[in-house]
C-alpha cells in the first residue's frame, strides 16, 4: 500500500450526535474524487460514545480510516496538529466534525491544489453561526489585519488545504500556542482562496465557551504580532507628554492662582482611565509572559493514547 494522495484532518471533541451523517457525507465524496485517501480524525478527549463511534468507522473503513485518540482534551488546534503528525498525503486537508464545513466543497479545494497552490484558504458565503460569535470573528479578522502580516479574508473557516510542504515546518516548529490556519499561511508560497458554503450545526453545540474563544484570540494576536505590546509603549509615551504638559500649567495656575480643589472630579476621571488603560496594558503583558512561561516549560501539546491503522508495510531493504 503506497502512501495516498489526499490525508483529511478532522479534530472530534463529543460530537456523537454529528458522526453518522459525517461519515456518510464525506466518504460518499472522498470515494467519488476517485483519488487515494486517507481520513485520520483525531478524537480530542471526547467524554460520550465519539471514541466507540470513531472505532466503528475505522472497523468498517480500515483501508482509508485512522483514528488517533488523544489522552484528553487538548484544544481543536492541537488536535489538529496531532492528525498532521501523523497524515501521509501531498494534500492535507482540515474539516471541523460538525457539517459546519460541507465535505462537499474538499473537490474544489483538491482542484486548486491540481494548480498548483499550495494553500487553499476559504471565505464563508454566508456565515451560519450566532450573531455574537460572527460580530467577535469580524473584530478579530479586521485588528489581525492591522497587526500582523498575515492575509486571509476569513481566518476562521477551518475548511483549507495545505500541501505536504507548508505542514512541514509547521510540525516542527513546536509553537505550544498556534492558530493553524495563520501559521500555515507564513509557510506558503503560493497561496489563493475559494469562496465555500458553510452550514449550520449539523447536531450537538459549539465547543466553544467565550472563555475559550477569548483564549484563541489572544493566542492569535500574540503568537503573530507584538503590535499589542508597543501600542501600550506609544500610549505611555503619549500620557507622559500630555501629563507633563498638564503638570506645567496647573503649577503655573498654582503660582498665579494660589491653591484650588474645584476639577478635582475631572482628576478623578482622567486618573481612573489612565489606571484602566495600565490594568489592560498589564494584562496585556502577562498574556505574553504566560505563553513564554508554557513554552519554556516544553511539555507536549498531546499526547497520544491510542491509534487504530492498518499496519504499514515496512520497507524491505535492498539485498
Ligand atoms: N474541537 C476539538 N477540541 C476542542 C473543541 C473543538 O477537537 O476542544 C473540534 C470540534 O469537535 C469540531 C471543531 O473542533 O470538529 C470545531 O468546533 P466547534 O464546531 O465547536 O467550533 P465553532 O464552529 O463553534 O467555532
Ligand atoms: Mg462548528
Amino acid at each position: 500500500m503506497s502512501d495516498p494522495e489526499i490525508s483529511v484532518v478532522i479534530p472530534v471533541y463529543n460530537e456523537e450526535s454529528v458522526l453518522s451523517l459525517l461519515f456518510e457525507r464525506l466518504y460518499a465524496v472522498m470515494e467519488r474524487l476517485g483519488r487515494s485517501y486517507e481520513i485520520i480524525f483525531v478524537d480530542d478527549g471526547s467524554r460520550d460514545q465519539t471514541p466507540r463511534l470513531l472505532q466503528q468507522q475505522f472497523k468498517q473503513m480500515p483501508a482509508t480510516t485512522r483514528v488517533i485518540i488523544l489522552k484528553t482534551n487538548f484544544g481543536q488546534h492541537a488536535a489538529i496538529m496531532a492528525g498532521f503528525g501523523h497524515c501521509r498525503g501531498d494534500y492535507i486537508i482540515t474539516l471541523d466534525a460538525d457539517l459546519q464545513n460541507p465535505p462537499e466543497e474538499i473537490p474544489n479545494i483538491v482542484h486548486k491544489m491540481d494548480a498548483g497552490y499550495d494553500y487553499v484558504g476559504t471565505i464563508r458565503r454566508k456565515r451560519q453561526d450566532r450573531l455574537w460569535r460572527q460580530v467577535a470573528g469580524r473584530l478579530m479578522n479586521r485588528m489581525r489585519e492591522k497587526i500582523t502580516h498575515i492575509r486571509i479574508t476569513d481566518q476562521g473557516c477551518m475548511l483549507r488545504g495545505y500541501h505536504r510542504e507548508v505542514i512541514q515546518p509547521l510540525l516542527s516548529s513546536q509553537e505550544y500556542f498556534t492558530f493553524i490556519p495563520a501559521l500555515a499561511y507564513l509557510y506558503a508560497a503560493n497561496s489563493t482562496e475559494i469562496v465555500v458554503e458553510h452550514e449550520e450545526r449539523a447536531a450537538g453545540r459549539s465547543k466553544y465557551s467565550l472563555f475559550a474563544l477569548v483564549q484563541l484570540y489572544f493566542d492569535l494576536m500574540t503568537g503573530f504580532s507584538s503590535a499589542p505590546l508597543r501600542f501600550f509603549s506609544l500610549t505611555g509615551i503619549a500620557v507622559a507628554m500630555a501629563s507633563l504638559v498638564f503638570v506645567f500649567y496647573l503649577t503655573l495656575r498654582r503660582l498665579m492662582i494660589g491653591p484650588e480643589v474645584e476639577g478635582v472630579f475631572t482628576l478623578f476621571a482622567i486618573a481612573f482611565f489612565l489606571i484602566g488603560i495600565s490594568l489592560f496594558g498589564m494584562g496585556m503583558m502577562g498574556e505574553y509572559l504566560g505563553r513564554i512561561y508554557h513554552q519554556t516549560k516544553q511539555r507536549p501539546r498531546y499526547l497520544i493514547h491510542k491509534v487504530l491503522e492498518q499496519p504499514q508495510p515496512t520497507a524491505v531493504p535492498p539485498a
